[in-house]
C-alpha cells in the first residue's frame, strides 16, 4: 500500500499500532478517509474551530508532507501553531471510526522536524532524571529550597514571570502543592522496613510516577498498600515516557531497553509491573511499537508489555462509600481514553458511589494532562476553564484522575475557578 512517492528516510518510527495492525508512518496516516467526525471533540478545534487545528488537518498536513507535495520548516510559523497546538489527548482517536492515532502522527511530525515544544530549561531539567538522576535529585531538592525562601514569589512580585522565558515557572508555582515533600521523608522508610522483613520473593514491582516520588508521598504510600506484598519499589527510574514526548526518540528508547533489561534480570521478567501513572502506563504498554524495526528488541519489548499494569487492577470496589456527594471522572490522559484503565475506573467509581458517580459525555473538555499547560500557554486557560464549567454545571465535589499530575493540574483550576469541589488520584477513593 506504501505510496513509491513517499519519503520513509524521515520516519523516526518504524511502525505504529493502527486498527489494522503494525503499519508505517504512510499506511497510518492514509487510513484517515477525511469524513470529519473527530473535529468536534478535539479541544483546541473548539477553541480555535479551524481546519488546519482539526485533526483531520493535522493527518492531512502529514499525508502531504510525506508525498513529498509541501516541505515543511520550523520557519513557518503557521506550520508550527498547527504542531504545537496538538494537546496529545486523543480524544479524536476516540470518535475516530478508524482509530486513527493523530496524537502519533503530530508527534512523528514534531520529531522529523526536531521541534521541541517545551521551555529549554525545563525540558533539560526534566532530561536529567533519565540520564543523571543524582544531578536531577540535587537540582530538585534546590528548587524545593528555592521555593520554600519565596524566590518565586519574589519573581512574581517583580513580574518576571510575566517574560516568555520565565512563565513556565509561575505555573509550575501554581500547579504544586503549597510543601512539596520528596517522597523518600514519608516513604522510603516504610518501604525500606517492609523490605527488611521480606523473606519471600516480590510479588509485584511499583515504578512510582515523577509527581509521586516527588510531589505526591500521599499517592506512592497509598498504591503501595494496595499492591500484593512484598512489592519491590524501583526509585528514580526513568520509563523514557518524557523523552518520547518531549525529547528524542533515540533517548526514549535508551531508555525503556534499560527498563526492559531490568525487568527480566528480576525474576526472569515474571513480575508484574506496576505504575501509578496512566501516561506511563500507556506509553509502557506500547513498548513494541517504539522498539519495532529493532529485531532484538520487539519481542522482548512484547513480553515486558504484557507485564505491564495499572493500579486500577488492584483497587477493591465491593462495598459503597456512605457518600452523597457527586463525584466524576476525569479521563485525562496521553494518546488515549479507552482501554482497560478507563473501564475499570468507570466500574470502580460506579460500584463505589452508585447514582453519585455522574458519567460525562467524552465530548465535554478534560485535562489534556502531561504539562499541557507548559506547552500551551495561550490556549491553556480556555481549556482549564471550558473544564472546570463542565464540573460546576454538575455540581461536581470529588473529581478522580488516573494520574498525579492530572491532579495537581486539576486542582490549581479548582481553587482558581470552582473551590467546591477537589480532585484526587483514583487510589484516594475509598479513603
Ligand atoms: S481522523 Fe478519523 S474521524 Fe478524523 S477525519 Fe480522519 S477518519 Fe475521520
Ligand atoms: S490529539 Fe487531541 S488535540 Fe490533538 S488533534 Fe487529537 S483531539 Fe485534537
Amino acid at each position: 500500500m506504501t505510496s513509491p512517492k513517499t519519503d520513509t528516510s524521515m520516519h523516526q518510527l518504524h511502525q505504529i499500532h493502527t486498527a489494522m495492525g503494525e503499519r508505517n508512518l504512510y499506511d497510518s496516516v492514509s487510513y484517515c478517509n477525511r469524513c470529519g467526525m473527530c473535529a468536534p471533540v478535539c479541544p483546541i478545534y473548539q477553541i480555535l474551530p479551524r481546519e488546519t487545528t482539526s485533526p483531520r488537518g493535522r493527518n492531512q498536513l502529514l499525508r502531504l508532507w510525506l508525498e513529498q507535495k509541501i516541505k515543511p520548516s520550523l520557519a513557518d510559523k503557521t506550520l508550527l501553531a498547527l504542531l504545537e497546538s496538538c494537546t496529545l489527548c486523543g480524544r479524536c482517536k476516540q470518535m475516530c471510526a478508524g482509530d486513527i492515532p493523530t496524537a502519533e502522527h503530530v508527534l512523528e511530525m514534531r520529531r522529523m522536524l526536531r521541534l521541541s515544544v517545551l521551555p529549554s530549561f525545563l525540558q533539560s531539567f526534566l532530561q536529567l532524571r533519565g540520564s543523571h538522576p543524582f544531578l536531577f535529585s540535587l537540582v530538585a531538592r534546590l528548587g524545593i529550597f528555592l521555593r520554600k525562601v519565596h524566590l518565586i514569589q519574589i519573581m512574581r512580585t517583580l513580574r518576571i514571570t510575566r517574560l516568555s522565558a520565565f512563565k513556565w515557572l509561575a505555573r509550575l508555582d501554581d500547579l504544586l502543592p503549597e510543601q512539596v515533600v520528596p517522597l523518600e521523608r514519608k516513604f522510603f522508610p516504610v518501604v525500606k522496613q517492609a523490605a527488611r522483613f521480606a523473606v519471600t520473593p516480590p510479588a509485584c514491582i511499583y515504578l512510582p510516577s515523577l509527581e509521586a516520588e516527588w510531589i505526591l508521598p500521599q499517592l506512592a504510600r497509598d498504591t503501595y498498600k494496595l499492591l500484593p506484598q512484598p512489592v519491590l519499589v524501583w526509585r528514580h527510574t526513568a520509563s523514557g515516557l518524557f523523552e518520547y514526548v518531549y525529547g528524542d526518540l533515540a533517548r526514549s528508547r535508551r531508555l525503556l531497553c534499560r527498563l526492559i533489561e531490568r525487568h527480566e534480570r528480576t525474576e526472569n521478567g515474571k513480575l508484574p509491573l506496576v505504575t501509578d501513572s496512566i501516561d506511563v502506563y500507556l506509553f509502557l504498554t506500547r513498548a513494541g511499537q517504539v522498539l519495532s524495526g529493532q529485531p532484538a528488541w520487539e519481542e522482548r519489548a512484547r513480553r515486558f508489555a504484557a507485564q505491564i499494569r495499572f493500579v486500577t487492577d488492584y483497587l477493591p470496589a465491593t462495598e459503597k462509600v456512605p457518600s452523597r456527594q457527586r463525584v466524576q471522572l476525569e479521563c485525562g490522559a496521553l494518546f488515549e481514553r479507552q482501554g482497560k484503565p478507563f473501564t475499570q475506573a468507570r466500574q470502580i467509581l460506579s460500584t463505589l458511589f452508585g447514582k453519585n458517580f455522574v458519567q460525562c459525555s467524552y465530548t465535554d473538555t478534560d485535562i489534556p494532562a502531561f504539562g499541557y499547560g507548559f506547552t500551551l500557554h495561550n490556549r491553556a486557560a480556555e481549556i482549564d476553564f471550558k473544564t472546570v464549567a463542565k464540573i460546576a454545571r454538575t455540581k461536581t465535589k470529588s473529581v478522580f484522575t488516573l494520574s498525579g499530575l492530572a491532579a495537581l493540574e486539576m486542582n490549581r483550576l479548582l481553587k482558581q475557578f470552582y473551590p467546591a469541589a477537589e480532585a484526587k488520584h483514583i487510589v484516594h477513593a475509598k479513603r
